[in-house]
């Protein structure tokens, strides 16, 4: 199938609706002059054909999608001994909620919750140089240099009250290892990856290649069972508390991030990576959903 001229009717339908709803995050000033008026959309398919529409081209701050990445690398690293520190089940409370964690003795209830993902920070510390293997992973899957916005980095570290308490509260129940600025400043720094929507959908092809390596010819990201479980995760945790929602609506283990974008995965077919900084009342981004819903309906691929 040719998905060129699928992404171009998207990009069309959605550009006149730039501007008109949502909000783009403020809680940094790197994020709040964002202008709104972006919307770009890209894929790579199993077998390496790419489509891109719109502003694909254009790097922004992935933000909370970073978590999907972490992921993959501690997951490969530490296979189920991760999931002793962290759980695997949908909040149902906002992504830097402190009350849930004490109810829960500081046990994150999944990795796509700050709290969650901050574990994982640690999980990579102990690890070795984590924001220097972060780079390496994102740099290897998307084929070309990602870096560190370091603007942002320092706006989250200058701002970032309550992830400090989420990782303060899971260091006094001794679910962090290390110190917790060592360990916020890795947070802190993957939510900082500057990634284009064409770059994103190639570093995340390998959640639809059962594990296999983007680029092809180089070794597996992770398992198959690896990926299952990364694509189940995305499923039900992976858009805030509007998972449900989205499986409903599109059918799509997703991931998105407070910069606007979001990453999503047709296994066995494609992954796509759209892009808007105005995001809805649930902290994704609005017409990202749009076109997500879009593309489900134009093309019939859902995993349901
Ligand atoms: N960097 C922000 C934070 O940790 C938001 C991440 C996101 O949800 O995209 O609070």
């Amino acid at each position: 199938m040719n998905f060129q001229p699928v992404l171009d009717e998207i990009d069309a339908e959605l550009r006149p609706l730039l501007g008109r709803a949502g909000t783009v995050a403020s809680y940094i000033p790197a994020l709040a002059r964002v202008p709104a008026l972006h919307f770009g959309i890209a894929l790579r398919t199993c077998d390496g054909q790419e489509a891109c529409a719109g502003d694909a081209a254009v790097p922004f701050s992935i933000q909370s999608i970073s978590k999907l990445f972490t992921l993959t690398l501690a997951m490969r690293r530490l296979g189920d001994a991760l999931w002793q520190r962290i759980g695997r089940e949908p909040s149902g409370n906002p992504f830097n909620s402190l009350v849930q964690l004490e109810n829960e003795q500081g046990k994150p209830r999944n990795p796509f919750i700050n709290a969650g993902a901050i574990a994982v920070a640690d999980r990579l510390l102990s690890q070795g140089d984590a924001q220097r293997d972060i780079l390496a992973l994102m740099s290897d899957l998307a084929g070309e240099p990602i870096a560190f916005d370091e603007e942002v980095a320092a706006s989250e570290a200058a701002t970032g009250y309550r992830n400090y308490a989420l990782a303060n509260f899971m260091k006094s129940f001794g679910k962090i290892d290390n110190d917790v600025a060592p360990t916020l400043d890795v947070y802190f720094h993957q939510c900082a990856l500057r990634m284009t929507c064409l770059q994103l959908a190639r570093a995340a092809a390998f959640l639809s290649r059962d594990g296999a390596h983007p680029l092809g010819g180089r070794p597996a990201v992770c398992t198959e069972r690896q990926t299952r479980r990364l694509n189940a995760l995305m499923l039900t945790c992976g858009t805030y508390d509007a998972a449900g929602d989205v499986a409903f609506s599109i059918g799509l283990p997703c991931k998105s991030g407070v910069g606007g974008g979001i990453v999503a995965v047709v296994p066995d077919h494609l992954t796509l990576a759209v892009w808007s900084p105005a995001l809805d009342t649930t902290g994704n981004s609005l017409l990202g959903l749009k076109a997500l819903e879009l593309f489900v309906a134009k093309t019939g691929l859902s995993v349901f």
